[in-house]
């Protein structure tokens, strides 16, 4: 690959902030721009469903990095005007203000964007929970006694559904899959795992099928409407019914789209000097034998660094490494810490090896073929951890089972 001048990071949040930090960790002395859609400075996403919802945290706390260590880093910043395109012959990106940027290496790191119900009104009282300016939206809106209906029992809607809980909403979710979390944990730890819910009076419904909201006062929304007719009265409504990859600015280019943009095992999106890091980048993960997407934290942070590691590594004429990291990701809802390590495709058998749902504090190793492919944990750090290890080695079940023999009942 030709020499490296000038590095452009498309995505102003966590995966494009530490493949910046990476690049110049690693001693890169050119030029980096980092374009964003949003006209901030990158700030972390988990409290938006947490602290800076519940009014804890206001969101000066939400900063990645203080204004001098930025500084430091010397980018050139293109806030406030998203990315609209992509030239892979001219290797130029054009932004909706009209610049066009020039690149000899690019990062692709544009995240991923919501979904929303087909037809979704704009009323007042509808949310949905991404951006700083969204979960300040709906904080403003979460009094006392308002009735909350919340759409997706994933992770966004479960840690809305605790907070505005807290924050002394009447609570109710409302799930067409039959468990939460279930793409992630599986439907029988799904429900082990959101017990907590129940016990602190939020209404978890499964199996319904929205059909779409109804307007309550003019321009509010006054409820949800199922397809069997019955309407549940809200005063806010929070749209959780996941997220999709913000791809559809490279749509007119040679890269593979595939919910995502695909990548090699180096995170490599098949062109030269170019990669793909964060919620946007499905690659090959060597660790699992299977190509995947993950849309957690740790894997944004860590696929940003790698990404930029691998592209100076090419053009300074070495191997670039593959990227294959066990996943992890954490939940807090109520009381409990939700973690889990791995992959689960949905076709494993868990176990719980360690406390139990009734205590709602247990650990649960997912097994399948012999070999162990994933573990979770609710509120069990210390005994969750060891197993990451062993997930890295791809241990099998009898080791797995030998490492749960070692712990002292507590
Ligand atoms: P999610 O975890 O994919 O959950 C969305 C849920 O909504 C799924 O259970 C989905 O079921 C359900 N759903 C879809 N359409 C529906 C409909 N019309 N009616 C009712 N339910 C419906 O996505 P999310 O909770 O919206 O979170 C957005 C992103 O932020 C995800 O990438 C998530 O991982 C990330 N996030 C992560 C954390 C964390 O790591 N702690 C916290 C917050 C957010 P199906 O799967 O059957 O479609």
């Amino acid at each position: 690959m030709s020499e490296l001048n000038t590095v452009v990071i498309v995505g102003s949040s966590l995966a494009g902030l530490r493949a910046a930090e990476t690049l110049r960790l690693e001693k890169y002395e050119g030029r980096i721009v980092i374009v964003g859609a949003e006209d901030r400075q990158p700030y972390d996403r988990p409290p938006l469903s947490k602290k800076v919802l519940s009014g804890e945290w206001e969101a000066d706390r939400i900063s990645l990095r203080k204004p001098e260590d930025l500084a430091k880093l010397n980018i050139d910043w293109k806030l406030g005007s998203a990315a609209t395109s992509l030239n892979t012959i001219t290797r130029t990106i054009t932004l909706a203000s009209g610049e066009t940027i020039a690149f000899d290496g690019l990062i692709i790191a544009t995240g991923s964007g919501v979904r929303k119900l087909p037809n979704q009104p704009d009323w007042k009282g509808v949310h949905v929970v991404r951006t700083l300016d969204d979960s300040l939206a709906l904080r403003a809106n979460l009094n006392p006694g308002a009735r909350v209906v919340v759409i997706g029992a994933g992770f966004i809607g479960l840690e809305v559904a605790a907070t505005a809980k807290n924050r002394g909403c009447e609570v109710t979710v409302l799930e067409g899959a039959p468990a939460p979390m279930m793409r992630g944990l599986g439907a029988e730890m799904g429900h082990a795992a959101a017990l907590v819910h129940t016990d602190n009076g939020v209404s978890m419904r499964f199996n319904v099928k929205v059909a779409g909201l109804v307007e309550g006062s003019k321009g509010s929304v006054g409820g949800v409407a199922l397809d069997d007719g019955e309407v549940v009265p809200a005063d806010v409504v929070v749209v959780g019914i996941g997220v999709a990859p913000a791809t559809q600015w490279l749509e007119n280019t040679e890269l593979e789209l595939r919910d995502g943009v695909v990548c090699d095992t180096t995170l490599n999106a098949g062109l030269p000097g170019v990669y793909a890091a964060g919620d946007v980048c499905r690659w090959f993960n060597n660790l699992y034998d299977q190509e995947m997407r993950v849309e957690h934290w740790t894997t944004a942070s860590e696929q940003g660094a790698a990404a930029a590691s691998n592209l100076l590594a090419v053009s300074r004429g070495e191997d670039p490494k593959p990227y294959s990291a066990v996943p992890f990701f954490w939940s807090d809802q109520f009381t409990a810490r939700i973690q889990f390590l791995g992959r689960a495709n949905g076709d494993e058998t868990a176990h719980i090896v360690v406390g139990s749902p009734e205590e709602r504090s247990f650990v649960a190793l997912y097994e399948k073929d012999g070999y162990l492919k994933a573990a979770l944990g609710v509120s069990r750090p210390k005994q969750l951890m060891p197993f990451r290890k062993l997930l890295a080695e791809r241990a099998t079940w009898e080791q797995a089972l030998e490492l749960v023999s070692t712990f002292v009942a507590t």
